[in-house]
């Protein structure tokens, strides 16, 4: 068992990636709260990216779910806890007593502590009986736990992050690593820096900002990793790549694996064409795989989110099993999960498919052994409904009932509109959630306010199997409780024992004895266990220091697995999975032609109820974006900065078309985070097709057939406001959140006839008397208005024909200010800063507030040719690194740019 103090400030975990970075938050008497990197956490040392640094910037309680509510008459009325909780628990009783088990649902999420996830899941498995319980899990590392399954036998992550720096070379699949994992990612850059000959190879069909550390990259065509890691198994059998003693004494099934790659990947010159990568690149990964010991390759989305994904992961383990490279430092497949506790809800068998403790649904001894445990009335018979299937089944009527906690399913599924459909017509939605307004919550019966983070207090697992304590700093606000109390409350009611635990950590004494019970060779053994955590008493849980599992007897981690050969299916051997190369599910086509890749933004995450709160956090990608070739803009008639939609065959969405982000002819990419409540009408997950990996049930967020035409408008515009506005009457919104302020993007349609009374409209300024400026063009298309309370800004408003609209930056700055000077006023209404240097231009550096105009002077002025040299004058990258592969992008680009000059 490990102990470690309390410090003065509260040690914590970063509830955003998988990297699971380790936090010590301060709270000051005035409520804010310092928050630093934990030096002392494994997987972090100290460091934390801009998200995780903007955590103190997100915990205000503006738009917090505080009291229960109850819908009636198409009304949410606050209730007490007893009528909220009365109410689920009677609805759900009826409904399984009329319907049966299946007819309801749970639908969870990778932000709930394991202590949480490990209740619901008691409660659905062995209590009401049925697995109709998912989690947005599903959505990003189902297809890693079944490839996981096939070829080791359990669920199993073999590395550890230390594997990376003892590796030689690393290649990351499907993973833009400098945005998604970015305290990961600046362990390998250091790693570069340190020991130049260390390799980098990105396997991406975007070149993104992780391939300004590739040393290689190569842009695959979506959906063709299989065949590339086909090639790869074939050209490691044929050029002396196979470790025979390995292959001989652990694993199983080389054959089938390999002739299944030779028959359609022998030829690295085929292989290349299909992935539509330059041959000699491709030859060169081959040769620099083979000729490395220690490669690490990871993945994460780019390979999961496939109709193909667990092949696409299979594929991936082939090759590092026919190579050895498993299991020894320095090597392995290692899968980056996306949310900060998805390894926590499988140690907990929190998804339809899976049982506790890593046991297995489908088998009837290890069903028999988890309802013996929890001496529960029955136990789930089979495996419930995944993700897409749980919301198909609603919309048909068959699941009648869904609880939906710590989840946004409205906007963060596939077909999004279906899923609209699906809760409008529900008998019973129940939804916990820590904000008030959700596109999800919109249409709940029952809402249920939670604890959010720095409120809750519990564990979650990384991406490296470390468990790591989440603690509570803040009191619960309002009337929210923890998940797991509430549906500890709810199973009482329904009438089941069982659920009388005091507090997380006698959850987690269950969970690990859970992990222990009957985990022997001889009975029913699992990799997975927590023996060394058993018995911890509540001061021992509080102070529990990370540590990653199986858990020994005595308190030993385990950093890396497979170190004796040994693997978790019955012939303790590890399995190839013969990986026929099989295309995506929809193919682009005449009506849809191009392919919609999905992804997240750097300082944003998921649906953006907590880092959208962050005005710092939205400076560097402030609205929805369509990234596309500028030729591939060209053929379909849409431009630069103007508003596209894009379609599929599910649905619609409207953003602003953009280049630059490295997507090859034929794409566009799409970030996920925008919703009903940041934008009009910019949820991807609309347009985002439905199919589904047969055997994970993941979605195919990477690979959807879109049609892209012009959102034709006529005139474009953008408010800033102190006060928050409704915006019905225009075309397309987006709203941003300001430091003092809230930006409105805009665009209209129809001509405006009276642009003074449609402002004063728009701003909600009846007032004849109030301080109002404006100007309007001769054309009477370009208007600008400024409304001022005490000679302070309080709202301003920019219309134009064009989108290229005065800088938003510049107008933020005059926001802090106590009074507008002379200068100011005539700068608004010109629609420029008098003095240039005024605008910093668009964020770059989230941490230091640096602008793209101030580092590009900085660069021109000073001379500058190095990262380390920008951030010693303007400081830009100088905090958490985030930046760094835009700083690089940024000099070459000025550098490039000056030279170009100096030839002329
Ligand atoms: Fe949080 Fe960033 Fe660390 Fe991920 S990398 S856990 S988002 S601080």
């Amino acid at each position: 068992m490990n102990l470690s103090p309390i410090p003065l400030g509260v040690r914590t975990t970063c509830p955003y990636c998988g990297v699971g970075c380790g936090v010590l938050a301060t709270p000051a008497a005035d409520g804010a709260v310092t928050i630093a990197g934990d030096s002392t956490h494994a997987a972090n040392a100290g460091r934390l990216c801009v998200k995780g640094s903007a955590l103190g910037e997100t915990l205000s309680l503006d738009g917090r779910l505080l009291h229960p509510a109850v819908r009636e008459d198409g009304v949410l009325r606050q209730v007490s806890w007893d009528a909220a909780l009365d109410q689920v628990a009677g609805r759900f009783r009826d409904i399984i007593a009329e319907h049966g088990p299946d007819a309801v649902a749970l639908y969870v999420s990778g932000q709930l502590l394991t202590e949480d996830y490990y209740v619901a899941n008691k409660l659905m498995k062995g209590y009401i009986g049925s697995a109709n319980i998912d989690t947005n899990s599903r959505l990003c590392m189902s297809s890693a736990v079944a490839g996981h399954k096939r070829a080791f036998g359990e669920d199993l992550v073999p590395g550890c992050y230390d594997d990376f720096e003892q590796a030689d070379m690393v290649v990351l699949v499907g993973s833009n690593a400098a945005w998604c994992h970015p305290i990961l990612f600046q362990r390998i850059a250091r790693i570069k820096e340190a020991r130049p000959d260390f390799k980098v190879v990105v396997i991406d069909p975007r070149r993104t900002a992780t391939c300004e550390l590739a040393d290689l990259h190569l842009p695959v065509k979506p959906g063709t990793d299989v065949w590339l890691f086909n090639g790869l198994l074939s050209y490691l059998a044929r050029n002396g790549g196979v470790d025979q003693a390995f292959v001989a004494a652990h694993t199983n099934g080389l054959d089938a694996a390999l002739n299944t790659a030779d028959a359609d990947c022998a030829d690295p010159l085929a292989v290349a064409r299909i992935c539509r990568v330059d041959a000699e690149q491709l030859l060169a990964f081959y040769r620099l795989f083979a000729a490395t010991s220690k490669v690490v390759t990871a993945f994460s989305q780019g390979v999961n989110q496939s109709s193909a994904g667990t092949d696409k992961v299979n594929s991936i383990i082939n090759c590092h099993l026919l190579s050895g490279r498993i299991g020894q430092p320095g090597m392995g497949p290692f899968s980056l999960t996306g949310q900060p506790n998805a390894m926590g809800g499988r140690e907990v068998g929190g998804m339809a498919n899976m049982l506790a403790a890593h046991m297995e649904l489908d088998n009837p001894d290890h069903r028999a052994a988890v309802q013996q445990f929890w001496q529960s009335p029955r136990i789930a018979a089979r495996p419930g409904l995944k993700a897409v299937d749980l919301f198909r089944a609603i919309e048909a009527g068959t699941v009648k009932a869904v609880w939906i906690i710590a989840t946004n399913p409205l906007v963060s599924l596939p077909d999004a509109n279906q899923v609209q459909r699906a809760l409008e017509q529900c008998q019973l939605v129940v939804v916990t959630d820590i904000v008030a307004g959700t596109d999800t919550n919109a249409y709940a019966h029952v809402l249920l306010p939670a604890l959010g983070w720095g409120e809750k207090d519990g564990t979650v697992t990384n991406s490296e199997r470390c468990i790591s304590r989440q603690r509570a700093f803040l009191p619960a606000p309002g009337e929210a409780r923890a998940d797991w109390q509430v549906l500890c409350q709810v199973a009482r009611r329904m009438g089941f024992d069982g659920f009388e635990f005091a507090g997380p950590g006698d959850i987690f004494d269950e969970h690990v004895r859970l992990s222990c019970h009957r985990n022997s060779p001889a009975d029913l053994p699992r990799a997975f266990h927590l023996a060394g955590l058993a018995g911890l008493d509540a001061r021992q849980y509080a102070e529990l220091a990370p540590v990653q599992w199986p858990v020994q007897a005595g308190g030993a981690g385990t950093p890396r697995l497979f170190e004796d050969g040994r693997y978790a299916h019955p012939d303790g051997k590890a399995r190839f999975i013969a990986t026929a190369p099989r295309a995506p599910a929809h193919l682009p086509d005449a009506e849809y032609p191009l392919t919609l890749n999905t992804g997240r933004v750097r300082d944003q995450w998921h649906t953006m109820t907590r880092t959208g709160k962050a005005a710092r956090l939205a400076g560097h990608v402030a609205e929805s974006f369509i990234d596309m070739h500028p030729q591939d803009a060209l053929k379909f008639g849409v431009r630069e900065g103007e508003l596209a939609r894009v379609s599929s065959q599910w649905g619609a969405m409207v953003a602003r078309v953009q280049h630059g982000g490295g997507i090859a002819r034929g794409g566009v990419f799409i970030p996920i985070h925008w919703n009903g409540q940041s934008a009009s009408d910019a949820r991807v997950g609309a347009v985002v097709s439905p199919a589904v990996d047969p055997l994970s049930g993941e979605p195919e967020f990477k690979h959807t057939p879109v049609m892209i035409e012009r959102f034709g408008v006529s005139w474009h515009g953008f408010i800033l406001s102190r006060a928050d506005l409704a915006l019905d009457q225009v075309a397309h919104w987006t709203r941003i959140q300001g430091e003092q302020f809230t930006r409105y993007e805009l665009a209209g349609r129809g001509a405006i006839a009276d642009h003074g009374a449609f402002a004063r409209t728009l701003l909600g300024v009846a007032d004849a008397d109030a301080d109002w400026l404006d100007y309007e063009d001769r054309s009477g298309a370009v208007y600008r208005a400024v409304h001022l309370v005490d000679e302070r800004i309080a709202q301003c408003l920019f219309i134009s024909p064009r989108p290229d609209l005065p800088s938003r930056t510049w107008l933020a700055s005059l926001f802090a200010k106590d009074q507008l000077t002379q200068a100011d006023r005539i700068s608004l209404l010109s629609g420029q800063p008098i003095d240039k240097g005024a605008d910093a231009g668009p964020t770059v550096c989230s941490c230091f507030g640096v602008g793209r105009n101030t580092i590009c002077t900085a660069i021109r002025s000073h001379a500058l040719t190095s990262v380390a040299a920008i951030t010693g004058c303007v400081k830009a990258g100088g905090n958490c690194g985030s930046c760094v592969p835009e700083l690089k992008q940024l000099l070459a680009a000025t550098l490039a740019a000056e030279h170009a000059c100096a030839l002329d």
